[in-house]
């Protein structure tokens, strides 16, 4: 992600790749469509992805750069005539209740974001129908939820996936997994260890997400890395 006033090749950079938004994925599943995090980038990426329709919204963990947007889902209560619902974990639903009060206290006053709570642990649940597998990831201290549907699994914002949890993982096909840069973090895998991840887990493709800027240009960078493990960038759409 580029940052404000860095002078970097990669905040430089031309390259369309390398322009990255707070991260955030949207499912289509069996004409339902989904969508995990609601980062500070949320509105720009419903605009620029023409999303017209939104049945769920899934949370990771309650880091800003993954909720920040929530207000925006105004939109879709308005078109839809729906209160959007949300799942997380218990934990991340009262921060977000206590971030977003005026939503929870005005909510008879037009206008306001209309949601409906759903509070998930770490097991199987379902979504409009579409079966959906928390992975808890540890991300420093805090647990953090990776979600797997079907056979793709979506992990962002983690460093240590313990073994029965990595277990749930194994046999996806497409595996979305963080990696921030070269050296290491305390709270995110580095570029070396998803690497090593993706080779233990062995899925037939993987992209890495949650790229800083200090990870270096897009071009550069998938130069080093197998064919089947992408960097992944803003706009990546494919079909499972
Ligand atoms: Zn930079
Ligand atoms: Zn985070
Ligand atoms: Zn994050």
């Amino acid at each position: 992600m580029p940052v404000i006033g860095c002078e970097c090749r990669v905040c430089r950079s031309l390259d369309y790749r390398d322009k990255r938004l707070r991260v955030s994925v949207h499912l289509e599943v069996n004409g339902k469509s989904l969508i995990i995090d609601s980062g500070p980038d949320f509105r720009q990426q419903m605009l620029r992805e023409r999303i017209k329709r939104v049945d769920a919204l899934l949370f990771t963990h309650e880091h800003k750069d993954h909720t920040a947007g929530l207000d925006d889902i105004r939109a879709f209560n308005f078109m839809q005539h729906l209160d959007m619902p949300l799942y997380a974990d218990p934990r991340v639903l009262r921060q977000l209740q206590q971030e977003f009060s005026y939503i929870f206290t005005n909510s008879t006053y037009p206008g306001v974001p209309r949601v409906e709570l759903h509070a998930i642990g770490n097991k199987a649940f379902e979504v409009e129908g579409i079966p959906v597998l928390p992975i808890t990831v540890m991300h420093h201290k805090l647990p953090v939820f990776g979600f797997r549907i079907g056979d793709f699994t979506y992990i962002t914002d983690a460093n240590y996936i313990a073994p029965e949890e990595k277990e749930k993982i194994k046999g996806s096909k497409v595996l979305v997994i963080n990696a921030l840069r070269k050296e290491p973090h305390i709270s995110h895998f580095s570029f070396g260890e998803a690497l090593d991840l993706v080779k233990e887990i062995n899925p037939e493709k993987a992209f890495f997400t949650h790229i800083s800027h200090l990870l270096g240009l897009h071009r550069e960078v998938e130069e080093e890395m197998p064919p089947h493990i992408r960097l992944a960038y803003d706009g990546l759409s494919f079909t499972l």
